[in-house]
């Protein structure tokens, strides 16, 4: 029997120790994490290196590919430490942040902070949110370093809670030192991506890319997309174009732009992304009631769901299976979720790119095969990729029909995981293999997997067999049972 139904928009889980309880990874797989994230923001470097180590054990165990995504931590911005460790404020008070003050005593009317440059990068008026928006100091001067500020909105501020600034505009470079020594573990760690949070500009993601590669790292490099001068234009098509994936980074992008222009600025994301032959991933809060609640609100089955009509390849959970208490039935939930979303129409039907003249004979193939699945009786595309290139530009077309990356190359199958509507196979050819043969062993696999029945049509492309890149010039359709040893 053939399984039914293939989720396309893939599920990334970010590692903590909530996943780190017996059992509970295995748990993850079998619910259907697709990929998971290294959070550097968290935890020790050896931390990171035994979680990556379970998860590709756990993959050759399970027979099931799931990538790994090392997220550097970047420049955030941080306030130090209380006495108490946390301190309430009242609405109205007087509150500073002091470069050169104590970094481990601060009380309810002052903290130390680490970033220095703060003091002349803010002027009176400016808003300064801490810990993800909760509390709001307007400044009132600056002084001697010493950055004064009126509490506009009060509550409980505790340790190493993040700054960000109303508007963006703080100057801090993407990369900090703590990253650059993060680089050399997430090389020794076999990653499919890495993500940059905080990019303001290409440079940015391209110096990142050339100290990986300096240390053997190819691993695609994802952009977290959470500065409001990165959301400019310009400056985003040059993000969007340095990158392999973007990242919706709801949680500092809404407080750095406001987070009444989330899902405004998600969905154009996302289009921009697909149209420049990028990944989306769509991040933060899409479970976030579930960190304690065994089952979602509904406004959070409807994000996920919206996510989903809007394009994106992936949808992540933070805290949700890092620390939460449920997480593997927030993965579950994301799968019922997604399922019931993909079945919409339009999610299915391509508004495919009329306008266009491909330039490249693979691209060409690529899309072909798409405008013959979405308009014919077929079963699934089998890509026989060696770059991945093919069932990218494949998975940049709305389509509910599967797309089967057939590859050789450990690192290609790696990276589709993140794409949507595309699943790795391993698959190797012989060097005396002709056409014939290897459509023959294509339809093995398939019908091995349990992918395919008796009548069902495939469509293949592949090149000359010569393993060469960017070599698909050939779209073959089959007929299981047809012609062909199943
Ligand atoms: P973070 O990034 O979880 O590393 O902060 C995502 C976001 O800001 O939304
Ligand atoms: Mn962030």
């Amino acid at each position: 029997m053939t399984k039914e139904p293939l989720r396309r928009t893939k599920i990334l889980a970010t590692l903590g120790p909530a996943s780190d309880a017996p059992g509970v990874l295995e748990a993850l797989f079998k619910a259907g994490v697709d990929v998971v994230r290294l959070n550097f923001s968290h935890g020790s470097a050896q931390d990171h290196i035994n979680r990556a180590e379970a998860v590709r054990a756990l993959s050759r165990k399970t027979n099931r590919l799931v990538g790994i995504l090392a997220d550097l931590q970047g420049p955030k911005i941080r306030i130090e430490r209380f006495t108490e460790t946390k301190v309430w404020l009242d609405d109205g008070q007087a509150f500073a942040l002091d470069i050169n003050f104590d970094p481990k005593n601060g009380d309810n009317t002052q903290v130390g902070i680490s970033y220095e440059p703060l003091a002349h990068e803010v002027k009176p008026g400016s808003r300064l949110l801490l810990d993800d928006g909760r509390i709001v100091l307007d400044v009132v001067d600056v002084v001697n370093m010493r950055v004064n500020c009126t509490v506009v909105v009060g509550g409980h501020l505790s340790n190493n809670k993040g700054i960000n600034l109303m508007g963006g505009g703080l100057s801090a470079a993407a990369l900090t030192d703590k990253d650059r020594e993060d680089i050399k573990t997430v090389a020794k760690i076999d990653c499919d991506y890495v993500a940059i949070s905080f990019p303001r500009c290409a440079e940015d993601l391209n110096e990142a890319r050339r100290l990986l590669q300096a240390e053997g790292c190819y691993a695609g490099i994802v952009a977290k997309v959470e500065r409001a001068e990165a959301i400019v234009v310009d400056v985003l098509d040059e993000i969007i174009l340095a990158s392999d994936a973007v990242m919706v980074a709801r949680g500092d992008l809404g407080v750095e732009i406001g987070d009444a222009r989330l899902p405004a600025v998600q969905k154009y994301l996302i289009q921009r992304a697909r149209t420049l032959d990028r990944i989306a991933i769509t991040a933060t809060q899409m479970m976030e009631s579930m960190i304690d609640n065994p089952i979602p609100t509904r406004a959070e089955v409807c994000d996920v769901a919206n996510a989903v009509f809007d394009g994106t390849d992936a949808i992540m959970l933070s805290a949700e299976t890092a620390s939460g208490k449920h997480p593997v039935k927030a993965v579950e939930a994301m799968v019922r979720v997604c399922l019931e979303a993909e079945k919409e129409v339009s999610v299915r039907v391509s508004k495919h790119r009329v306008d266009k003249q491909f330039e490249r004979v693979d691209e060409a193939i690529a899309m072909s095969a798409m405008y013959m699945a979405n308009h014919s009786n077929v079963k699934g595309i089998v890509s026989l990729t060696e770059s991945g290139s093919t069932p990218l530009w494949m998975s940049r077309i709305s389509s509910g029909i599967p797309i089967y990356a057939f590859s050789s190359q450990a690192h290609t199958l790696g990276k589709v995981t993140l794409y949507r509507g595309v699943f790795p196979v391993l698959f190797t050819l012989d060097a005396d293999d002709d056409h014939a043969e290897v459509n023959r062993k294509i339809v093995a696999r398939l019908r091995k997997r349990h992918l395919a029945e008796m009548g069902d049509r495939f469509i293949i492309t592949k090149g000359d067999l010569t393993g060469v890149q960017g070599g698909t010039n050939a779209l073959k359709v089959v007929t299981i049972g047809e012609g062909l040893t199943p």
